[in-house]
């Protein structure tokens, strides 16, 4: 992939790691706000504006919203990446002027501004917008189906993060996930979700170059209260995006690149591959076997035979940064779990938090060896 744009070159790197706020957003919105058109959509529970931007003036139509859960912030950072890039495209600037006469692109690039202030999932309310499609009991989310009607897309685009703690089959972190949601129970392929397949795959085969085997398809079950599995029953291609782990990456940088290039091989912008949809199922499935750091072969005091621990990292917001902070996830002779950072103590004996007794869930403070030495090194990140 020798033609493909440097992602270095307009990264926006005012805008990195992953507390990403409204404040942080406002200045590069206002910046955008010559090139393209900045609107307040409404307001979320605490009074926050949910701006949209819109760029291009083609007839077919693009939705896209980020961080509609507010601790999901890589998408919104490869979304203003995509921004700079359409000011400065340098000698990509005939295939992005083609790509903004041929489409309009409205964004909402913080959904849940109040989430990303707090580093929650929920909005205010505590309420998850992501199953709320339904009921619509919450400001942010009566928004974001109003954009949706008065604005009648042709293509959605969900922007999300996940956990860590997800894998693809064949035992690698999944950097990108893909879901063309189900419309129905059956999960039919209706002519929308065809359409979200294909586009997938495409992504998916441009992304291979750069990260094969780090590229997941997400569980498909029908749930009529997530906004993409409405959109796509109501016969909008919907496409949801879950940036996921890249080795070492907690502040989700690289992620950040793979997105941007996911953006523009759809945007037809680099080459757009046109495999057939069925490629889609190509694409291995998201597994839940991936934990942050896995201890094989270890001793604990009070469990009898040899045992692996596996770790896993909680996201906490403190003074203003998120912090990685280690709980014990789970213990077992066999365990299954993969670890992002596997080691092998040989029979080692390790004391957690200084008790004989170890407790699931509990946080780590301590990790040592049987001298008291600390071996919490295989807790940096
Ligand atoms: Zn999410």
């Amino acid at each position: 992939m020798n033609n493909i744009p440097l992602h270095g070159t307009y990264k926006n790197t005012a805008l990195a790691g992953r507390y990403i706020t409204l404040s942080d957003l406002f200045p590069h919105i206002e910046n955008f706000s010559s090139r393209c058109t900045v609107s307040v959509e409404g307001h979320s529970v605490l009074g926050a504006n949910l701006y949209s931007l819109r760029w291009g003036y083609g007839p077919k139509k693009i939705l896209a919203w980020s961080q509609m859960h507010g601790n999901e912030s890589t998408t919104t950072k490869a979304v203003f990446d995509i921004f700079h890039f359409f000011e400065n495209s340098g000698a990509y600037n005939d295939a992005v002027a083609r790509f903004l006469e041929q489409h309009t692109l409205l964004v909402l690039p913080m959904l849940n501004p109040d989430g990303a202030a707090s580093y929650t999932r929920e909005n205010a309310n505590q309420v998850d917008l992501n199953r709320d499609a339904k009921k619509r009991t919450q400001p942010e989310s009566q928004v974001l189906r109003s954009v949706f009607e008065r604005f009648k897309p042709d293509l959605c685009l969900n922007l999300h993060d996940q956990r860590t703690i997800y894998g693809v089959s064949g035992g690698t972190s999944a950097t990108l996930s893909f879901l063309a949601p189900a419309a129905d129970r059956k999960r039919s392929i209706t002519p929308a979700r065809k359409t979200a397949m294909q586009l997938i795959a495409a992504m998916s085969e441009v992304l291979s170059a750069h990260i094969p085997g780090h590229i997941g398809r997400y569980d498909d079950t029908f749930n009529v209260n997530c906004v993409g599995d409405t959109f796509q029953k109501k016969g909008v291609p919907t496409i949801l995006f879950e940036a996921g782990h890249f080795p070492g990456d907690y502040q989700r940088e690289q992620t950040r690149k793979y997105i941007f290039y996911a953006f523009l091989s759809l945007f037809d912008i680099i080459e757009r591959p046109e495999p057939p949809y069925k490629k889609y199922f190509d694409i291995p499935e998201n597994q839940n076997h991936f934990r942050d750091v896995v201890l094989r072969d270890i001793s604990l005091p009070e469990v009898e035979g040899v045992q692996s621990i596996a770790i896993q990292f909680k996201e906490v917001l403190k003074d203003d940064t998120i912090r990685f902070v280690p709980h014990l996830d789970a213990i077992g002779s066999k365990l299954e779990l993969r670890g992002h950072v596997e080691k092998n103590l040989n029979g080692k004996k390790v004391l957690i938090n200084s008790h004989e007794n170890v407790f699931v869930n509990e946080e780590i403070v301590t990790l040592t060896d049987e001298n008291g030495d600390s071996i919490e090194d295989f807790l940096a990140i």
